[in-house]
């Protein structure tokens, strides 16, 4: 019996004395994804913005993306790696292929008492910020994810995608299901514009800012809110839980900018996201506490800096566009080519230029359009893309804080996904005797 208790007590020193020296086991976790934002989308952004704040973690490394079915991930394979520590097929939300649900970080840290936060720029329904709360065979039913974000009681939720909340006839619900409605009885504070953000003072808070993915960075509305600003907002809310809390925010629109093959966007929209990244460190700096880590799903577009037989590239050009591919393609009509590339590009496109450009035009597939204009700035940056899909690549990951250590050198998706849920539950709240428990079973 003394014997025993001689043993335990050593097992409790040892435990307490471990895991104080580790300091591995964090208060709060935030967990930054830049969707789509490979390698060479950072690499750019940092030739045109010369400093970012990715760059000041102490510990960085490369990430692996495949998932389950295919060399190439989509973005709800890779999220539910990362949110989960688990692979499944291209398409699926949290779930393995024959349906069993997989428990989330997210939900971890529920569980354990702390507070919890979706930020996106995308539709709140969206894959990434869908796989932390969310299970579903189909990424595409963003109605039902809407649905099961208000069974899932996340304290914080901001970005668009207010279409799959509205009743039918106001958005994209078929149902007369007015889930804004559902979110008040349920208690929430809902907002949707910047003013009503920045004055929303309690949790749980629902903010919607547009019908689908909130505005381009370079086509944003006074009214919509930045990333940086619903991140500050979450951690200001979310960090009134003394137990801690868990937020992801993801920049969800650099995928889409390689999508369209558009250079200047994927910069404006990856130095959005690194401001986010700046208040999650100025906070974590502050608390001491706190882990962060930015990482990306996939690699988006092929991104390549420099082509062809010569060995350059030129980002002068991307500094002077001031509208997103999505937003010019509309205005252009075939008329007046020149004089808007012009005003929005700084650009004095060629007689040859021009023509392809209006050709494009008349086809009025957006794609065909994008692609046009990717290729009048692409002539003067010798930055190209080599696909308008997802690539291969593996994508970098930085940390710091709390447990910072864990995430470096060479990983998979999973083993990111599997650390940050095992950081989401933070030790101290496990009990003295589960921690020696823990020890004894490895
Ligand atoms: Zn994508």
């Amino acid at each position: 019996m003394k014997s025993a208790i001689v043993f335990i007590a050593a097992l409790l020193a040892l435990s307490f004395v471990t895991v104080r020296a580790e300091g591995a086991e964090p208060k709060n976790v935030i967990f930054m994804i830049g969707d789509g934002m490979g390698v060479n989308h950072v690499t750019l952004t940092r030739t045109v913005a010369e400093e970012l704040n990715m760059d000041k973690f102490p510990y960085g490394g490369i990430v692996t993306t495949y998932s389950m079915d295919s060399l190439i991930t989509d973005s709800a394979a890779a999220g539910t790696a990362l949110a989960t520590g688990y692979k499944t097929n291209n398409g699926i939300i949290s779930q393995t292929p024959d349906g069993k649900k997989l428990k989330t970080s997210l939900e971890a840290a529920k569980e354990a008492g702390k507070s919890t936060g979706l930020v996106t720029t995308t539709r709140i329904t969206h894959a990434t910020p869908a796989v932390f709360a969310t299970h579903i065979d189909d990424r595409d039913n963003e109605n039902e994810i809407a649905e099961q974000l208000l069974m899932a009681g996340v304290d914080v939720l901001l970005g668009g995608g207010l279409r799959h909340f509205l009743p039918a006839g106001e958005g994209k619900r078929e149902d007369s299901l007015n889930l804004v409605s559902e979110f008040i009885n349920a208690g929430y504070t809902f907002v949707d514009d910047r003013e009503g953000l920045f004055a929303a003072d309690s949790s749980p808070l629902l903010g919607l800012f547009t019908m689908s993915y909130m505005n381009y960075e370079l086509d944003r509305e006074e009214e919509e809110p930045s990333i940086a600003e619903m991140t500050e907002k979450a951690i200001e809310l979310l960090s009134r839980n003394e137990e801690g809390f868990f937020l992801m925010v993801e920049g969800g629109r650099i995928d889409h900018a390689a999508h369209a093959n558009d250079a200047a966007s994927v910069v404006a929209e990856t130095i959005a996201f690194d401001d986010a990244v700046g208040k999650a460190l100025d906070f974590a700096r502050e608390d001491g506490e706190t882990l962060v880590v930015v990482t990306a799903d996939h690699s988006t577009g092929g991104l390549t800096l420099g082509s062809g037989a010569e060995q350059w590239y030129n980002y002068e050009p991307l500094k002077s566009i001031s509208i997103s591919f999505e937003s010019f393609a509309p205005l252009l009509n075939g008329q007046n080519t020149e004089e808007l590339f012009e005003i929005y590009f700084g650009i004095s496109p060629g007689e040859e230029e021009i023509k392809r450009i209006d050709e494009a035009v008349k086809t009025g597939d957006l794609y065909t359009i994008e692609s046009a204009i990717a290729q009048v700035v692409s002539a003067r940056t010798n930055i190209v893309f080599t696909t308008t899909q997802h690539d291969g690549g593996a994508v970098p990951i930085f940390s710091y804080g709390v447990g910072a250590e864990s995430f470096s050198g060479f990983m998979d998706n999973t083993d990111v996904g599997a650390v940050i849920k095992e950081m989401a539950v933070h030790r101290e709240e496990k009990s003295m005797i589960d921690r020696v428990l823990d020890r004894i079973r490895g």
